[in-house]
């Protein structure tokens, strides 16, 4: 089997020869970018650079997937929010476009149409042009939670979530909009299956506000975007996990703060599982030897899908990249 036929059986609990390795988030490294010859800020603002770049996920790494949108911005640019596209040592980190919940909000109607959304369009269809069948293709979108927090600033939608509730509603349903034409039009340059993110966990959204707000809208997501799902969430979400299971996405990837076995429990035997490999302890600061014994215990405790909990630290060494990926294809499907 190729690597990416592996990888999208896994995305799927389906039978493979081998755990599958890869990642719904960055893994891009400060040393992977000079090895590549190419970084931040242009990797993000340039197409076949964000191709190359997200290319040595696979040649460089040997992950069995690929996923060009490297910062959590993109479709938030394509709206007007203002994006420093980081650099070396730096991820890209933008300001929102209202400063009151209240204050009058409307989707570009030409959203698609900009660089912000253009660039991993064009990236994602090159990728599919250079690497054909042989390596999965992932997008990424976010989700109307994580968005609201980029539109009108994390703090003020969280209090809004309180004082605005049906105003929350009104805008998570004018920004569900956006993910879900974003993400047709990833596959329709190429995506194989998408990451959707959304940043609902537990210390900005508790349970309840998870099933009142969100969960029926991931629910909804799933149903029109025609492809399989990664739901991405960080940090700890052992409180939601049963929640994300009834959402009906195909795979959840995790954060270690869930530990696997844990993970496994509470999300059934249905839902696929990705990541949960501690991205300090181990993708930054461990050894071949740990994230060998890592790999091993992820595989023992049911994880579909061996790699990072979420966007790599740029300082970490890509080495370990490397070994984690390694390690992970050692072990049984
Ligand atoms: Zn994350």
């Amino acid at each position: 089997m190729k690597p990416r036929d592996i990888f999208l059986a896994k995305l799927r609990r389906g039978a493979a020869p081998r755990a599958a390795v890869g990642s719904a988030t960055s893994i891009v490294t400060s040393d992977l970018m000079d090895r590549v010859g190419i970084g931040f800020p242009e990797a993000n603002l340039d197409s076949d650079k964000m191709a190359a770049l997200a290319g040595a996920g696979h040649t460089e790494l040997g992950f069995d997937n690929v996923m060009p949108l490297f910062s959590v911005w993109h479709e938030s640019s394509a709206m007007g929010c203002k994006v420093d596209w980081g650099d070396r040592a730096r991820m890209p980190d933008g300001h929102p476009i209202c400063s009151s919940i209240d204050a009058p909000f409307s989707v570009p109607q030409d959203f698609l149409k900009q660089p912000g959304c253009q660039v991993p369009l064009r990236a994602l269809r090159s990728l599919r042009n250079s690497l054909g069948r042989e390596v999965a293709i992932i997008g990424k979108v976010f989700g109307p939670w994580t968005l609201g927090y980029h539109v009108f600033g994390v703090q003020e939608f969280l209090m809004a979530t309180l004082l605005s509730p049906d105003r929350v509603r009104h805008v998570l349903r004018q920004l569900m909009e956006v993910t879900v034409a974003f993400a047709r039009a990833q596959l329709d340059h190429g995506a194989d299956a998408l990451t959707l993110a959304d940043h609902c966990t537990r210390d900005l959204c508790s349970p309840d506000a998870y099933r009142d707000f969100l969960a029926g809208i991931h629910r909804e997501l799933h149903e029109r975007i025609p492809c399989p799902l990664i739901l991405h969430i960080c940090w700890d979400t052992a409180d939601r996990l049963e929640e994300i299971r009834k959402t009906g996405v195909e795979c959840f990837h995790f954060d270690s703060k869930v530990p696997a076995a844990e993970a496994r429990r509470l999300a059934g035997e249905r839902l696929s599982l990705m990541g949960g490999t501690g991205n300090i302890a181990l993708v930054r600061n461990g050894t071949p030897e740990s994230l060998a014994r890592d790999a091993a215990g992820k595989q023992k405790d049911g994880i579909d899908i061996l790699g990072p909990e979420c966007a790599v630290p740029l300082d970490a060494p890509f080495r370990n990249l490397q070994a984690l990926a390694e390690a992970g294809k050692k072990m049984p499907g």
